[in-house]
């Protein structure tokens, strides 16, 4: 599967195949088994013989979405936050993280918790301004820079190559939540970073049944192998039927990113000086400010993520959500299906999100039926 030869998409449209000499089988079984028997020489007859540790379904999963992020490696867990929280585990006590201020709001409040534990310190800078990453570093003391590019939910950019060479020259690591890219668009990886990571809840698996996270790495470090070690021991690895279903949604995650990416420009476009909206923020509108960095950096495509700031305020864009017929008010992201959310609501009031976002996550339905549900729903606030 990690033939360097075959493209991406090749490589997701073949993820499901099974090496499965005896049966032949194009679909690869699902190993529910909980324990593997030793051969007669009591010896393990597979890599692991207990299912916390792995399993050969989990393991055919990580081989693809490493292949498709140029990774060595890919460990898969539960859900992003286990991920998530499992490589903030592997920062030394006292270490120094530095992050942006507009992000995931689960990741940020995990690092305030851990900040709060006395267990990290915490610099969050903000990305819209030049400079603020590197003057946020302490060489030396900085053990990890997290960033999200396109960042959750104003879409600003983060150029990777230059947080690269910045987190490098402080001696820290620099990981991406590359969420939003599918890894379809953006691969991290090859742009410098260290590890990359994915709520493979969002794009990969893009049905929105599945529940599931993933870092990748771009060499085997003592890092991965701590990483890889409190997995099995914290019991966070994805299970073998969500492995298959994942396996299953990311057959298609070419052509479901694509689709998503061309609705989210035709919506993005049509709403751009509409009277009921504020400011479109879609990283493929010229106006955008991160939109010369995405030119860049996103090869193949905007993505489907987008947020409205909508004319009135917290009021007004609660109730755009309540009005819209196709589009789902749900949270959530990356699946064939358009949701929209007020993140205000979710977030709480300390949140620096502004007061009239919505976000929507662009599906991949015909872009003229988003569009006049938008309208219908607009002409009602
Ligand atoms: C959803 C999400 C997460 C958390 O992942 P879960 O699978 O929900 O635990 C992290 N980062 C981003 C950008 C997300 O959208």
């Amino acid at each position: 599967m990690s033939d360097g030869a075959l493209r991406p998409e090749t490589i997701a449209a073949h993820a499901l195949r099974a090496a499965d000499e005896a049966t032949g089988a194009v679909a690869p079984p699902i190993y529910l088994s909980s324990t593997y028997a030793r051969d007669g020489n009591y010896k393990p007859k597979l890599q692991e013989n207990y299912v916390r540790n792995g399993n050969p379904t989990l393991w055919r999963a990580e081989e693809a979405i490493a292949a498709l992020e140029s990774g060595t490696s890919a460990l898969l867990f539960a859900s992003g936050m286990a991920g998530i929280a499992t490589l903030l585990e592997t920062v030394p006590p006292g270490a120094h993280v530095v992050a942006p201020d507009v992000m995931y709001y689960g990741t940020r409040d995990w690092m305030k918790r851990l900040e709060g534990l006395g267990r990290i310190t915490l610099t969050l800078f903000d990305p819209r301004q030049d400079g603020a990453l590197e003057a946020a570093l302490q060489k030396g003391k900085t053990d990890l820079v997290w960033i999200e590019t396109p960042l959750n939910p104003t879409w600003d950019l983060i150029d990777i190559t230059a947080a690269a060479s910045a987190a490098h020259a402080a001696g820290a690591i620099l990981a991406v939540d590359a969420t939003a890219t599918g890894a379809v668009t953006t691969n991290p990886l090859k742009l410098g970073a260290d590890i990359v990571f994915h709520s493979a809840t969002k794009y990969l698996n893009g049905h929105s049944d599945v529940l599931a996270g993933v870092l990748v790495t771009r060499e085997e470090t003592r890092r991965w192998a701590d990483i890889r070690m409190l997995r099995t021991r914290m019991g966070a690895p994805l299970a073998p039927l969500d492995c298959f279903l994942l396996l299953r949604g990311l057959r298609t995650v070419f052509v479901r990113y694509r689709q998503c990416s061309a609705n989210a420009m035709a919506i993005a476009r049509y709403f751009e000086g509409h009277p009921g909206v504020e400011r479109v923020l879609y990283p493929g509108l010229a106006s955008h400010p991160g939109h010369a960095i995405a030119a860049r950096q996103m090869k193949d495509g905007f993505g489907g993520m987008m947020s409205l700031l909508v004319k009135g305020g917290f009021e007004d864009a609660r109730k755009l959500c309540t009005r819209l017929k196709v589009i789902v008010p749900a949270t959530s992201l990356g699946g064939v299906e358009s949701l929209a959310e007020h993140r205000k609501t979710v977030e709480g009031p300390a949140s620096p999100v502004p007061d009239n976002l919505v976000r929507l996550s662009i599906g991949i339905e015909h872009a003229d039926d988003l569009i006049a549900d938008l309208e219908q729903a607009l002409a009602g606030v």
